[in-house]
């Protein structure tokens, strides 16, 4: 058994588990998150398993520009002129699916700020 044969997201992005696309392309594919924080919720996922930011190196340059960019594209897909894009990076961040995902929120005001 591989990591991505038990990784949520590897499930989803190989079409074992039912998931809403968004988009997809040759390197990320993003769907509905299933328990939307705001009236769009897309999740960006690197088709290339890797378990969070902080595993990333140099050797990722081109998976995380795809990531980010995949965000762009989500919010494009949505009308979203405004969008927040968040990374959670671990347990105290509250990370529960460790297969590496932006998350992108929006069609709502954002009033709390967090930085
Ligand atoms: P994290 O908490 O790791 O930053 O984000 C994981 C996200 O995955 C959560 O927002 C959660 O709602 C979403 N999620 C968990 N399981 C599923 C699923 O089976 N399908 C979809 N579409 N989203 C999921
Ligand atoms: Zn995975």
């Amino acid at each position: 058994m591989t990591e991505s044969d038990s990784c949520l997201f590897c499930r989803i992005i190989a079409g074992e588990i039912p998931a809403t696309k968004v988009f997809e392309d040759d390197r990320v594919f993003a769907f509905r998150d299933i328990n939307p924080a705001a009236p769009t919720h897309v999740l960006v996922v690197p088709r290339r398993h890797v378990a969070k930011l902080g595993d990333c190196g140099d050797a990722h340059r081109d998976l995380l520009a795809d990531v980010m960019l995949g965000a762009n594209r989500a919010a494009e897909a949505e009308n979203l002129d405004s969008y927040r894009v968040i990374i959670n990076n671990g347990p105290g961040a509250g990370q529960t699916v460790y297969h590496l995902h932006a998350h992108v929120i929006g069609g709502r005001k954002m009033g709390e700020k967090l930085l």
